[in-house]
Formats: structure tokens, C-alpha cells, sequence
């Protein structure tokens, strides 16, 4: 490792730690609003122990790292382990941090936009490909391009004219041999008012804004169908 290397990532470490300090101040002082109620001792635990079971899409941990009351039982508790533990305990691991950054983004956006959704609420979005070709192979042809944001997304899709019930694996791909997939779901196509359709959800918040594809791959006959996609920037946060 160069000697640039390790002074950038010591940099890095400091403005962690500055951001990491910044936002339990703002915690302990109440200055942020948690959602939902306080999780049970057990998962602050696993939280203070950095369990492996649980999952940083938990909306607990959301809570807990807004929580002031929270905060002050994963922090006590920490102390204990540190001390039981003291080389488990030395420095962050890299899935704190992630956690930590994150969710300081999304008290953030809380901070800014208190009277909208919170930020893990997935933007609803219908892409209809109904009108496009279904022959096997063929370029889909006269589809507007899809646009999607960079979010969390719970996509319906309106399956192309003849297409057959059953599952359909969905996926945002680099290029249309469904290389760099950066999303993908499973989801089972049913009936509505003579269409087919299908809802998926697409995690699409680390994507970068760009070109992509969108495909559609039914299961049981393995037939992929690649759409242009565009992925949008989410709406900036427009401090006010
Ligand atoms: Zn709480």
C-alpha cells in the first residue's frame, strides 16, 4: 500500500468518526425522530454485538440509530463488551460504518423533509410493456424508454401482449446480455383486466444515473426480453 493510500484512508477514518460523532450528538440531544417504537432488549444487543443476523434493511435499526433512548442502551451496552472484549472492540468495522453513514443520510433527509415519507419508503412506479414486441429475439421495438429513479423502487410491470402466466425472474443489467446485474426479484405474473402483470421490488439506491436494461426473464420457458432502461438521480435534498 502506498504512503498516499494510507494517509487518504486515515483521512477518511477521521471524517467517519467526525460524522459518526456529529450524528449521536444530534441523537442523544433529540434532535431526531424516530420512527416506530423501541425494539426489544435482544436486538439492541445484536446491534451492540454487531450480529451478523441482523440485517441493515431492518427498519429497527433505523429506529435505533434515531432513538436517543436507544442510542444510550447500544452505547452502555457497547461499553460492557468493550470491555469484555477489548480487541473486538478496537476501531468500527467496515458494517457500522455503513450503517452509521447511512443512516446519518437518512436522518438527514428526515431532517429536511419531516412531514414526508421516510426515505426507506419505496417509490412506486408501473412500466408498461404491453404494446412492445414478444417475438423471441426480436429488438422491442416503439417502447418509450423506462425511467427509473435511483431508489428504492416497487416496480409493476405490465407484461407484453401474450405473455404467459408463471414466474418471471426481473433484473437492471449493464448491457442486454444480462451482464453487471444491479437489481434483480423474483415475481409471479398475474392476471388484471386481460393483462399480465408482475410486482417486483428493485433496490436501485447505490445505482449510478446511466443507461441500463430491463429484463424480463420468464422462468419456465427461459426466454429473456432486454428493455432499455434510463436510472435517474433521486431528487436531490433541497435543504430549505
Ligand atoms: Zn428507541
Amino acid at each position: 500500500m502506498s504512503l498516499f493510500r494510507r494517509e487518504s484512508s486515515r483521512a477518511e477514518d477521521r471524517f467517519e468518526a467526525w460524522l459518526k460523532r456529529m450524528h449521536q450528538e444530534r441523537v442523544l440531544s433529540g434532535q431526531t425522530e424516530p420512527a416506530g417504537p423501541c425494539p426489544d432488549e435482544a436486538f439492541l444487543r445484536g446491534v451492540a454485538r454487531r450480529s451478523k443476523k441482523i440485517r441493515l434493511s431492518d427498519p429497527r435499526i433505523d429506529h435505533a440509530a434515531n432513538c436517543a433512548n436507544c442510542m444510550n442502551r447500544i452505547l452502555a451496552m457497547r461499553q460492557s463488551i468493550r470491555s469484555e472484549r477489548k480487541k473486538l472492540a478496537l476501531g468500527l468495522s467496515a458494517v457500522c460504518l455503513v450503517i452509521v453513514v447511512g443512516v446519518i443520510a437518512g436522518s438527514q433527509y428526515r431532517f429536511h423533509h419531516r412531514h414526508t415519507v421516510g426515505i426507506a419508503a419505496p417509490v412506486s412506479t408501473t412500466v408498461d410493456l404491453w404494446s412492445t414486441g414478444t417475438f423471441r429475439g426480436a429488438q422491442p421495438g416503439q417502447l418509450q424508454s423506462v425511467l427509473l429513479p435511483a431508489a428504492s423502487v416497487s416496480l409493476t410491470i405490465i407484461l407484453p401482449r401474450f405473455s404467459t402466466p408463471g414466474q418471471y425472474l426481473v433484473a437492471v443489467t449493464r448491457d442486454q446480455s444480462g451482464n453487471g446485474v444491479v437489481a434483480e426479484g423474483i415475481a409471479t405474473a398475474f392476471a388484471s383486466n386481460g393483462q399480465e402483470k408482475l410486482s417486483v421490488n428493485l433496490n436501485l439506491r447505490s445505482a449510478k444515473a446511466g443507461a441500463y436494461f430491463l429484463s424480463t426473464t420468464d422462468k419456465q420457458h427461459q426466454a429473456a426480453y432486454y428493455y432499455p432502461l434510463q436510472i435517474r438521480q433521486s431528487t436531490p435534498l433541497t435543504p430549505h
